[in-house]
């Protein structure tokens, strides 16, 4: 069976993607190198494409070129003020199509193209070890036929023959599997970096029709961070005036903070930045949280929700004959975009495929079935690693196990380690080790307010929900005094099968060293207990024990620190044991309980 993989042409990003042993996936051994930025930068040793590319927009305007697919079979009235817009050349050629130039030399936007879509076979190529000529290729639901035939001209310049054109809403619909329910209409929302559309789908026996589009060919992530580039210039501006931000340098800074900020604000309510303006001689430090960010995007969100009511209205379907909402572009991994899609539709949404993934995988298993394979595989519902918080020492604490099906609801009490502790982190991670280094973060928040207590006293119940839909909520109660704080994030985005089969085999590898690892961490985190333990009820034992005991006692306590420094889990663990036999003639007293019941906790 000659295989047919599915390629996501994008505006911003493009990727590909086939059916695997194990089942649909992108092609490429992790989350970054799965993915092809757009761009292209002539050089004198003809195009760089790719992520290369990306860092010289800034650098080197006049010789990069990007957003190549808005220019896919237009002419020059077509495209109206996008000419205007873009830093590169566009000039009229014959049949009222236009050609980019850059330098001397002239390309049509299907050459561009060509050379992205090279790009990403010879990657796919490289992965799966076989060489490629078949591609289901994605194309937005309003390309019109000149569109099409512009895209499929591409493809055949990079050596790939279209099996089909299919629409990026239907991709994703079929990657959700959608296209095996029961017939009815859904909702595709997409936001990537540039552009906006939203789709009504109609399905009528396993076939999908577009029935309506609409959406903003002029809106995505990149006005998310241009709007938080303004909010630092402004900043910037009032500690220094004098501030001028037009050179390449300083705004290539800028924007890719910019971006970072962004992406932190997806896994946490609030983020520091911290860099350099070389240009201007300035280090720059603030902190941005959800609020401001969510205020600053209100506007732009609110546009693309105008533009669901918009097509809803023009398909003459009200808000309950939707059936089913899925979401497409990175940026509807932003926490209140999809928020209010949710409260929008009145429905949560398809998220748990990552959602710049979600048109290649679907285009892959199109592809998969047109060279005759089947679909019999299963979609994400299991969770394929651990999820659990950091706790003392860098320890990882499992809360979900790997492999739980979903919907799943798991929860661990925990307290605190320092008296008068008011505030407690709690730090998510994802993964199969005993240490959190080891482990991939999926973001954090802060429980604030709660009463000073000494440390063991508060009660933090911390509860791990993954839904249906695979979206983790991860909450957290101080039992006492009722406080409470949580998060949603979506666990299974940026992991490819590749990273996954990896993490899993890391985790086997390395099961003894980590074992061991945890426990000194524990170990220790007892010793200093029991330490505490004896010097709060010293008093005690100066009234129960005889000097030579409490001597004993005293040596046993140096001997628990020189063996504290070691790495040998178990010869500590026999010291600490040793101390806790030592104090065992005073079981009775305050003292030898605190010791005992934290010894005992151990085992
Ligand atoms: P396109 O369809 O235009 O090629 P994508 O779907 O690849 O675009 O989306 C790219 C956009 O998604 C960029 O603006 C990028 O900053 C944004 N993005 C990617 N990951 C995240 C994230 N975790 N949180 C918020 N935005 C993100
Ligand atoms: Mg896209």
């Amino acid at each position: 069976m000659e295989r047919i993989i599915g390629i996501d042409l994008g505006t911003t990003n493009s990727l590909s993607a086939t059916v695997f042993e194990d089942g649909p996936e992108v092609i490429g051994l992790d989350d970054e190198a799965s993915v092809t930025p757009s761009v292209l930068s002539w050089t004198d040793s003809g195009w760089l494409v790719g992520r290369e590319a990306k860092d010289r927009r800034i650098s080197n305007p006049e010789n990069t070129v990007y957003s190549v697919k808005r220019l896919m079979g237009r002419d020059m009235a077509e495209l109206g003020t996008i000419v205007k817009d873009l830093p590169y050349k566009i000039v009229e050629a014959q049949r009222q199509l236009v050609k980019v130039r850059v330098g001397s030399r002239e390309f049509t936007p299907q050459e561009l193209s060509a050379e992205i879509l090279k790009k990403v076979k010879l990657k796919a190529e490289a992965i799966l070890g076989e060489s490629i000529g078949k591609a289901v290729v994605t194309v937005p639901a309003y390309f019109d036929d000149a569109q099409r035939q512009s895209t499929r001209d591409a493809a055949r310049i990079a050596g790939l023959d279209v099996v089909r054109i299919v629409n990026e809403p239907t991709a994703a619909a079929i990657a959700y599997g959608l296209d095996e329910k029961k017939d009815g209409y859904v909702a595709v929302y997409d936001l990537g970096g540039g552009t906006f559309d939203i789709s009504i789908l109609k399905l009528t026996g396993k076939i999908f029709k577009v029935v309506a589009t609409h959406g903003n060919t002029q809106l995505g992530g990149d006005d998310f961070d241009r709007a938080v580039v303004d909010t630092l210039k402004a900043r910037i501006k009032q500690k220094h005036p004098d501030a001028e931000f037009n050179d390449p340098e300083t705004m290539q800074i800028l924007k890719k903070t910019a971006e970072t900020i962004k992406i932190d604000l997806s896994l946490t309510t609030e983020t520091s930045y911290s860099f350099a303006l070389p240009k201007l001689g300035l280090l720059i430090e603030g902190s941005f949280n959800i609020e401001e960010f969510e205020s600053l995007i209100a506007p732009m969100v609110e546009q693309t929700l105008e533009s669901c009511r918009h097509v809803l209205h023009e398909a003459k379907l009200t808000l309950k004959e939707i059936g089913e909402v899925v979401l497409v572009g990175g940026s509807t991994v932003v926490t209140s975009v999809r928020k209010q899609i949710e409260s929008f539709f009145g429905r949560p949404p398809h998220v748990a495929i990552d959602p710049y993934k979600v048109v290649a995988i679907g285009a892959g298993i199109q592809g998969h079935l047109l060279a005759g394979g089947r679909r019999d595989f299963l979609l994400l519902d299991v969770i394929p690693l651990a999820l659990g918080i950091e706790t003392l020492g860098g320890t990882f604490s499992k809360i979900i196990t790997g492999n739980s099906t979903i919907p799943i609801e798991e929860s661990e009490t925990f307290t605190t380690n320092v008296d008068d502790q008011t505030s407690i982190d709690v730090n998510i991670f994802q993964g199969e080790r005993e240490l959190i280094k080891d482990c991939r973060a999926l973001g954090q928040f802060k429980l604030k307010g709660i009463p000073a207590m000494k440390a063991g006293f508060p009660l933090v119940e911390v509860m791990f929900r993954v839904d249906a839909n695979g979206i983790l909520t991860v909450s957290a109660k101080e039992k006492r005094s009722g406080k409470k704080a949580e998060i949603e994030v979506i666990p299974f985005h940026g992991l490819t099968q590749f990273e996954i089969e990896r993490i899993m085999d890391d985790s086997f590898e390395h099961a003894i060293d980590d074992f061991n690892d945890r426990q000194l961490i524990e170990f220790r985190q007892t010793a200093e207990r029991v330490f505490r333990g004896i010097e709060q009820t010293w008093d005690i034992a100066e009234k129960a024990l005889g000097a030579a005991d409490r001597e004993k006692i005293q040596k046993q306590i140096e001997v628990v620190r020189q063996s504290m420094k070691g790495q040998d889990s178990q010869a500590l663990k026999a010291e600490l044991d040793m101390l806790g036999d030592l104090t065992r003639p005073l079981a009775d007293t305050a003292m030898g309980q605190t010791i005992l019941s934290e010894l005992q906790s151990e085992v």
